[in-house]
């Protein structure tokens, strides 16, 4: 797994803008989900979601504050409950301490918080087992983790079964390359996204003032004072996307060389056929699209998570499935597939039948998000939730601080988004005014409002009552 890596940025997903070999082969092996969708799209959450197989609303992970309880119940916990040899390297970010470092795993090492992408510090627990200490490392993040990982590989009891997590860093930001990437792409200009210079009229306001466009990176990366002088704003904003997407794409390229190694690994030791391998992210990210960056957003770009598997004894080489998938799914999916209960509370689907390539007659037809942060200090992104169909997708903002992170400000009167991904791919066009989608627009309530019953999340009472009066 990556940290804010975007299936538009993996050749295999048809990305304009890189070329990732080895994430490649990794697709032809096995299977490509093109609906795999995040259901809070932020590091912490997502990373809970996947671990436990629940909701954030759930297990309690609604924020990048909100840590993980690590007594509560994950796929690595059973899985070693089961005899699998455990071990997690690399991206923790769920918490640290007596109630939140890594459980389950038979060895960690891990970053504290989001770690250094050179000469990173880690932790790992005491040998006595009280706590963690902490260890210098000298080298690329990426690198050291894919180090890691291969050793513990290496050492390992060969008659028992493993599960290894190796969860990077990158391409999360500040995007610092490894120096063996320092000048990839010098010499050439990125494409850019269609909607760079998307205006978000039409959207909610609580949108348009959000502070993640390209032009809003200075606190995160420090441009203002690079930008070539005497630039108009187009210009600078076509400068500035230049030099975020280089970085991070040159981040990407150190990930795309670990999974080859690991990949390499599995052929050298004549386990790549009984080897589930999966890649993925923890979200999607925004890479100028909309004119922004980073990701919280239920828009396309930062919902949908990379999502490939191979498993040559049960997925067809070069498969590729529309069906919808979740990050809550990853849990009992690796608990399915390796002959172990899935307990009832986990809240996400085994995967198994799409990846034996059965096409289930009742699988799932809309997903449900939910982003608690309301408008941080930061990026300034409402709070919001919303449902997915394979069409459309209804967002609401329900515009009230609540006392999630960074909350300012009053309540406000919600907002809703309705967007046709057939007409509209792009979300450019809100319309939850047009008389012509009131009917798509209540149907869709009425699936929101069913998936928050079954799940066990509460509507919220005024933008239930904005919605109703715009219907
Ligand atoms: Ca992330």
């Amino acid at each position: 797994m990556s940290d804010d890596h975007a299936a538009h940025a993996i050749s295999a997903y048809g990305s304009q803008i890189n070329a990732t070999p080895h994430l490649d082969r990794l697709a032809d092996g096995g299977m490509r989900f093109d609906s795999c969708f995040c259901t809070n799209s932020i590091c912490t959450p997502s990373r809970a979601s996947i671990l436990t197989g629940t909701y954030n609303h759930v297990n309690g992970v609604t924020t990048l504050v909100t840590h993980m309880d690590n007594r509560l119940d994950t796929f690595p916990k059973r899985l070693q409950s089961a005899g699998y040899q455990t071990a997690i390297f690399g991206k923790w970010h769920l918490g640290h301490g007596p109630e939140h470092d890594p459980t389950g795993f038979d060895r960690w090492r891990v970053l504290p918080g989001q770690g250094h992408y050179h000469n990173p510090i880690m932790l790992q627990p005491r040998r006595d087992g009280r706590g963690h200490t902490i260890v210098e490392r000298g080298g690329y993040v990426t690198d050291l983790i894919t180090d890691d990982s291969l050793r513990w590989l290496d050492r390992r009891d060969p008659d028992r079964p493993f599960a290894l997590l190796c969860h990077h860093k990158a391409p999360h930001r500040s995007w610092e390359p490894a120096p063996r990437h320092f000048t990839m792409y010098d010499d050439v200009d990125v494409p850019e996204p269609e909607t760079l210079f998307d205006d978000h009229a039409g959207r909610a306001d609580v949108v348009q003032a959000m502070r993640m466009r390209i032009m809003d990176l200075d606190p995160i990366v420090d441009l203002k004072a690079q930008v070539p002088p005497g630039l108009t704003e187009d210009a600078e904003i076509r400068w500035r996307y230049q030099r975020y997407i280089k970085d991070y794409l040159r981040v990407v390229a150190a990930v795309d060389d670990s999974v080859g190694r690991i990949l390499d690994w599995l052929d050298h030791n004549d386990l790549a056929d009984d080897t589930i391998v999966i890649y993925t992210s923890d979200q999607g990210f925004f890479l100028g699209d909309h004119g922004w960056f980073d990701k919280r957003m239920m828009y396309e770009e930062s919902l949908a998570m990379p999502f490939l598997v191979r498993y040559p004894r049960l997925v067809e080489a070069g498969s590729v499935t529309a069906e919808m998938a979740l990050n809550v799914d990853v849990a009992p999916t690796l608990l399915d597939l390796a002959g172990v209960d899935v307990p009832e509370s986990m809240q996400g689907a085994s995967l198994t039948p799409l990846l034996s390539g059965e096409r289930p007659d009742r699988w799932r037809q809309s997903m449900y998000y939910r982003y608690w942060m309301h408008r941080d200090g930061i990026h300034v992104v409402p709070a919001h939730y919303g449902v997915r169909t394979h069409q459309h997708k209804l967002i609401g903002y329900y515009n009230d601080p609540l006392d999630q992170l960074g909350a300012n400000g009053p309540a406000d009167p919600p907002e809703w988004e309705l967007f046709d991904l057939e007409t509209d791919p792009a979300e450019v066009h809100n319309v939850i005014a047009q008389p012509a989608y009131r009917e798509v627009a209540r149907a869709l309530a009425a699936e929101l409002a069913r998936l928050q019953r079954d799940l066990g999340d509460d509507p919220h009472p005024a933008a239930t009552a904005a919605l109703e009066a715009l219907l």
